[in-house]
């Protein structure tokens, strides 16, 4: 299916929502002395239909995030996945792995070890090395998943050893916040974390990825050091579940 398909639909908003969304983040990008290649945009594809993606893609984005390996699955036949790569970004359970192991390049919500021993189970016997960002429950949030900012570094050190598996940084999702500056000293937080790792996990694991900032709060993540802010909402409208 392409947007070329039978019925045509107007799809022209999300040339105008992708042209604002990729050119804040590049300004973004500007005002905090790094490079705007620094930060990839991940378009968050939850409740979009294929049809949408694959416009989103055809304009010109190569990373997709979707939460549930159902929902994912569902999808798939239908994405113009050539080009692209795919991360799951949602709490995932550990019986759901083996499903998404040889579809997606990265499991960004890894929020326990014992999902890890899973996935590293699952890419030994599949032959691979999956690349995984430890969650952090940077808010301390009762509701939330993530690893609780205590846990984080000895769990870190745990995983590390684990084969077919590279820790690549950490993901966050902040509590809701009144404004940017309040959203950016949990993001500040974030990367203190993300560096203190650095040292501990020397030659096990080579961090490069922060994946921080949404729609409402990607400006205050890339100030803050993101190098994938994960947008669904500007980029596709509001979502109708
Ligand atoms: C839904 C979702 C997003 C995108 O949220 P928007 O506010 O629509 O940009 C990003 N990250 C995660 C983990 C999500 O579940």
């Amino acid at each position: 299916m392409t947007q070329n398909s039978s019925i045509d639909f107007d799809l022209s908003y999300l040339d105008e929502n992708y042209k604002r969304v990729t050119s804040e983040i590049s300004e973004a990008a500007i005002k905090a002395g790094r490079a705007p290649e620094e930060v990839s945009l991940m378009a968050v594809t939850k409740t979009v239909s294929p049809v949408m993606i694959n416009h989103m893609i055809s304009l010109g984005a190569k990373l997709i995030g979707e939460n549930k390996v159902q929902e994912l699955l569902s999808k798939l036949d239908f994405l113009d996945t050539k080009d692209i790569k795919m991360h799951i970004i949602g709490h995932l359970q550990s019986n759901k792995v083996r499903k998404i192991i040889d579809t997606v390049s990265m499991i960004q919500s890894v929020d326990s070890v014992s999902l890890a021993e899973e996935i590293s189970r699952q890419a030994v016997k599949h032959e691979k090395e999956m690349d995984i960002l430890l969650e952090v429950n940077i808010g301390d949030e009762e509701a939330k998943t993530g690893m609780p900012i205590g846990l984080l570094k000895e769990s870190a050190c745990e995983i590390a050893e684990m084969p077919g598996i590279k820790i690549k940084g950490l993901m966050c999702v902040p509590p809701i916040c009144e404004n940017d500056d309040e959203a950016r000293r949990y993001f500040e937080k974030t990367r203190l974390l993300y560096e203190d790792l650095k040292v501990p996990l020397k030659g096990k694991s080579e961090l490069s990825v922060l994946s921080m900032g949404m729609s409402s709060d990607f400006v205050p993540a890339i100030l803050e050091g993101a190098t994938i802010v994960r947008v669904g909402s500007s980029l596709f409208g509001a979502r109708r579940y």
